[in-house]
């Protein structure tokens, strides 16, 4: 833990590190009533088929603090991982998302998204309670379980392999579908893929940004579509953003798409609007 006070005497930071902690401490303060002073959103990002029909979509949360305005999940995700607030967070996701989908099956509702997908940590995943706490949540709201899917990263696996792939074949059981988030971004193995049971990959947005000019990204991009097509999994690209890149995409066979060029996250009122 960072030291702080002394600022006018000797100090072993330089002024952005000093500011960067001084940030990390006053989100980790104000994170801790943010779920009591409703200070957080569920956003909805619709995923899309080669047509524009919607598949389904991903539950992003917002965070707009009283003290500090909005904050990027970018930013305070990590933190409430590393203080352990990811537990209570996670759970308050999965409970929206899951109301969400409670609200969809009102019969104003056609032609509704197949499934959302929520993100959860490493942390959250390694809790002995995780499975049955989910499970209690999607029941509790009498929920279809395919309606529900999961978005991992590698990282889940680090720490123990086999209890992560004991865990997701307790889950797929229960008709729980995972995604494989952020592929390629990380620490990526290629033996994950094999050993994971893994029904869908999203490709990391870093690879789409400037596919047209990168033939770098265009060999990992198809390979990756490749070894999805092998292990038949779904394939998904993040971050599409415009009609060229989505053109070339199309021609590698990729179906579902997800991006600014389709949709942004929105709330959940104006997710819903859109299957009446
Ligand atoms: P992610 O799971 O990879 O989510 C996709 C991110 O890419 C989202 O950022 C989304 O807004 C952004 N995005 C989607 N399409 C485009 C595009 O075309 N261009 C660009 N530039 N960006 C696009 P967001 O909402 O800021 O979330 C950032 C990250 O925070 C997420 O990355 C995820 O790792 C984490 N996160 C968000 N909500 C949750 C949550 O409820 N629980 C957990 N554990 N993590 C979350
Ligand atoms: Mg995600
Ligand atoms: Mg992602
Ligand atoms: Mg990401």
């Amino acid at each position: 833990r960072i030291k702080h006070g002394n600022r006018n005497g000797f100090s072993f930071f330089s002024e952005d590190l000093q500011a960067f902690s001084d940030k990390r401490s006053k989100i980790e303060k104000y994170l801790r009533t943010a779920i009591q002073n409703e200070e957080f959103e569920v956003y909805y990002q619709p995923l899309v088929d080669e047509t524009g029909d919607i598949l389904g979509a991903e539950a992003l949360i917002r965070w707009r603090s009283k003290e500090l305005g909005w904050v990027s999940p970018a930013e305070f995700i990590p933190v409430a991982e590393e203080c352990g607030l990811i537990l209570s967070i996670g759970d308050w996701v999965a409970e929206e998302a899951c109301r969400t989908l409670k609200i969809l099956e009102k019969d104003i509702y056609k032609l509704t998204p197949k499934y959302l997908s929520i993100n959860i940590s490493p942390r959250q995943f390694v809790q002995p309670q995780f499975t049955e706490n989910l499970l209690t949540t999607i029941d509790k709201y009498a929920l279809d379980h395919k309606k529900l899917r999961i978005e991992i990263t590698e990282n889940v696996a680090i720490d123990n392999i086999d209890l992560t792939i004991a865990k997701m074949h307790q889950l797929n059981g229960e008709g729980i579908d995972f995604m494989l988030d952020d592929f390629g971004s990380g620490y990526s193995s290629l033996s994950y893929l094999q050993k994971l049971p893994l029904q869908t990959i999203k490709i990391d947005r870093s690879f789409i940004a400037n596919i047209n000019n990168c033939k770098d990204n265009q060999v990992i991009t198809s390979s990756i579509v490749g070894i999805c097509e092998h292990f038949s999994m779904e394939c998904i690209v993040e971050g599409v953003e415009n009609d060229k890149e989505l053109a070339f995409l199309k021609e590698k066979n990729i179906t579902a798409f997800q991006g600014y060029h389709f949709y942004k996250p929105m709330p959940a009122n104006k997710f819903l609007s859109l299957f009446i």
